[in-house]
């Protein structure tokens, strides 16, 4: 089957590949397997030098593969850059502290010695999403590897050249063959792949949907998964807040990258005192962003990644509207072919696919709430629970509040951020499983006791 991908800058297509048969896909698994011994049998120190040749490849390749990512889904040439950026200094980072991550734990018992080893199980199938085409790949990948587990990587089916070139990354790294491939398959193909014995276990960055059939499926297999879903993150605003702050922060969270962020603030939660002066602002920002071409270096909006998901968002916004959220800004495309203005809405409650469901582009809702106790309760009130903020004069308030948040990541006058130093993954219906930092690397490890009597 061929699939063709199209530049949502302008419509035309980008792209067009022959997605993989049955005799490719058995080529790549019988290479994997045939890998993982030799990868795992591999000291730390061997392993972290080549993610270091990785980072440095990325570094040397970065005009190259920021075109791409721009070309492909469409995202700003000064965020590709910055992505690119920080999947090199993942690397670098698990390179330098794998070790200490996978280092024996001694546990006094009655034993003459028992310990906990950390050994990696095998190939682990990655499904991950077009938004961030590097960041997502690299944030399971960087730690996968270092811990000695092969993998191989069914990327979404608009960012396959994304894909090719973080292949072509490792392999100009000297990462042996099979250690890591690309899979140009379709989902029924990437179910099989998961069914196949030689896949140990699977992590998915993706939709509620993706997650739903992918973690049934290895439920079925009892295999291991991670699941990154989707958030609807609250951006709690208090009375006692540094406006200018806030409106900043609300404006870059909510906008970057076009609203496609998992982790983006999507639902303002504001306190009725601050409420009129935070919405005049936020209003009076966002209005600023220039949506356009994002090859363009005057562009502060990036179109949505495909015309589709643009649509869809787009009946998210009407329906919202018709059931009594009020348009302040933007809440209708402009007329490129993925773009989407950016749009503000206020008085969302529930019932409303503006509350109850993830807005996955340029849109920020308003909750206009009494005070702390109502915020905290409307913020936990949706069935995601990935990152939430709380803005306000006083850290230690805010503090409080944040351990109120039933989310995975919740952070105090800072935008949510994925970090490599801080484990990253979600509460609720936002998944479950840990990546990045020491919790990431050790979620496809097998945790095994060695006891001597
Ligand atoms: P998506 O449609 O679920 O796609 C993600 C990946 O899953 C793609 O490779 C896709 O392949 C595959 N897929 C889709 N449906 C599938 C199915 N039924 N069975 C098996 N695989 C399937 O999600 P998206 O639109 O690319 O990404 C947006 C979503 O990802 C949002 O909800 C966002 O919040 C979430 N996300 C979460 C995180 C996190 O860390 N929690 C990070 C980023 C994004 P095809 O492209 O070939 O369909």
């Amino acid at each position: 089957m061929t699939v063709a991908t199209i530049n949502p800058a302008n419509g035309q297509v980008e792209y067009t590949l022959e997605l993989m048969g049955a005799p490719a896909v058995e080529a790549i698994l019988a290479a994997s397997a045939g890998a993982f011994p030799g990868w795992a049998a591999r000291s730390v120190v061997e392993r972290g030098d080549f993610l270091r040749k990785v980072a440095a490849g990325l570094r040397a390749r970065r005009e190259d593969i920021q075109q791409v990512m721009t070309a492909e889904m469409g995202k700003l040439r000064k965020e590709a850059l910055a992505e690119i950026d920080k999947c090199a200094d993942a690397c670098d980072y698990y390179a330098a502290h794998a070790a200490d991550y996978l280092r024996d734990q001694p546990i006094a018992t009655e034993a003459s010695s028992s310990y906990v080893r950390f050994e990696p199980i095998g190939c682990v199938l990655a499904v991950m999403p077009w938004n961030f085409p590097l960041w997502q790949v690299f944030r399971f990948l960087a730690p996968a590897l270092m811990s000695g587990n092969v993998a191989v990587l069914k990327h979404a089916s608009n960012v396959p050249r994304c894909a090719d070139l973080i292949a072509e990354v490792l392999a100009d790294a000297g990462v042996p063959a099979g250690v890591f491939a690309v899979l140009h398959i379709d989902n029924d193909q990437a179910a099989e792949v998961l069914r196949d014995r030689r896949i140990a276990a699977v992590t998915l960055t993706g939709s509620e949907r993706a997650g739903r059939s992918i973690a049934a499926n290895a439920g079925d297999q009892l295999k291991k998964c991670v699941m990154e879903l989707g958030g609807s993150d609250a951006f709690v605003v208090l009375e006692d807040v540094d406006l200018d702050k806030a409106v900043a922060a609300a404006v870059a969270s909510r906008f970057g990258n076009a609203g496609q962020t998992c982790i983006a603030a999507k639902r303002f939660i504001v306190v009725q005192a601050i409420a009129d002066a935070f919405v005049q602002r936020f209003v009076e920002a966002a209005s600023k962003l220039r949506l356009g071409d994002p090859a363009d270096a005057a562009t502060t909006l990036a179109p949505m990644a495909r015309q589709d998901l643009r649509d869809e968002l787009h009946k998210q916004v009407l329906s919202s509207i018709e059931k009594g959220a009020r348009p302040l800004l933007g809440c209708r495309a402009d007329d490129s072919y993925a773009g989407y203005l950016a749009s503000i809405l206020d008085a969302v409650a529930p019932g409303m696919p503006a509350y109850d469901e993830e807005l996955f582009g340029p849109v920020a809702s308003i909750l206009r709430v009494a005070d702390e106790a109502e915020a905290i309760r409307i913020a936990n009130d949706t069935p995601f629970g990935l990152g939430g903020s709380v803005w306000t004069g006083d850290p230690e308030r805010g503090n409080r509040v944040a351990r109120q948040l039933q989310c995975g990541a919740a952070f105090v006058n800072a935008v949510v951020k994925s970090d490599v130093r801080l484990p990253f993954g979600g509460s609720k219906r936002s998944g479950f499983g840990r990546e990045l930092a020491e919790h990431g690397i050790r979620e496809f490890m097998n945790i095994k006791t060695v006891y001597v009597a």
